[in-house]
């Protein structure tokens, strides 16, 4: 028995990273999975390895929406489980981050997931979950990425207030907030064939022993199991809670 049995469940931004790991673990916990995604050639192979549905889907644009949700229905028939996991990440000072930057942030990250949440909920089967990703920048702040911390404080928002409005039909939405986890988003050098991965996890590991106290990066299958969790019926009397998986990185500070 896989704990997600007859389940049907769309990860949004699944092509890669910890969308790519939930709709693995997913798809091996017997849920059908809808992959989503603007990386078309990543995301449909991804889906045909898993015996996935893939859909282009910008989660900035409604009418995209409309149309992941209509295909996974005709692929389907039903809907149970959103994953909001589609996300984006600038550096920049509050003062120097021009306006278009902050929107593009915004569009993606508080938008996706408002959109997803208001054109999935309403056709999600009673009992449906909901697992926003926001952030351990939704719970704190972060120098340098003010735009990504305002959008990931607002997807913590979003999921206590879905939570409010959905529960009485039975659908829990929760958030998982991770810390630095070892994805393109925090290791930009995954994505450059050239270079060279022993010395890039070398550097990552000293960076994150000195600020986690669990000493490392943390790795997006974990992330995945929590999702899997939030998904699933073991979480069955959880919802509009915040979930921190980042390594002890939000507990606090050591002075010695
Ligand atoms: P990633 O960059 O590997 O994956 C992000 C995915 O989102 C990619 O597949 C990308 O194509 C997709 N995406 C981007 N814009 C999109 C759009 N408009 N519509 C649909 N898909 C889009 O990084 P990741 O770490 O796997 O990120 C997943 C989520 O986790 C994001 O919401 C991110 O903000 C959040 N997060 C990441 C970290 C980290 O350290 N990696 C920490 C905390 C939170």
């Amino acid at each position: 028995m896989g704990k997600l049995d007859g389940r049907v469940v769309l990860v949004t931004g699944a092509a890669r990273g910890q969308g790519e790991q939930e709709a693995r673990l997913f798809a091996e916990e017997g849920a059908r999975v809808v992959v989503a995604d603007v990386l078309d050639d990543q995301g449909a192979a991804l889906a045909k390895e898993i015996g996935a549905l893939y859909v282009h889907l910008d989660v900035g644009e409604e009418a995209q929406w409309r149309e992941a949700v209509d295909a996974a229905g005709q692929a389907y028939g039903r809907l149970d489980g959103l994953v909001n996991n589609a996300g984006i990440l600038r550096f920049n000072a509050l003062t120097d981050t021009p306006l278009d930057e902050f929107m593009q942030v915004v569009r993606v990250n508080q938008v996706g997931c408002f959109l997803g949440i208001r054109t999935v909920a309403p056709v999600l089967a009673d009992g449906g979950t909901i697992v926003n990703t926001a952030s351990y920048t939704g719970l704190t702040g972060m120098a340098a990425v003010g735009a990504y911390a305002a959008s990931k404080h607002a997807v913590v928002g979003l999921t206590r207030v879905a939570a409010l409005e959905l529960a009485p039909r039975g659908i829990r939405v929760n958030a998982v907030c991770p810390g630095a986890i070892d994805t393109a988003m925090s290791n930009p050098a995954a994505l450059d064939p050239e270079a060279d991965a022993e010395e890039t996890a070398k550097a990552l590991d000293g960076l994150y022993r000195g600020l986690v106290p669990l000493g490392r990066i943390g790795r997006p299958e974990e992330v995945a199991r929590l999702a899997l969790f939030l998904t699933s019926d073991d979480s069955s009397y959880i919802t509009g809670q915040p979930f921190v998986i980042d390594g002890g990185w939000l507990a606090g500070v050591s002075v010695i």
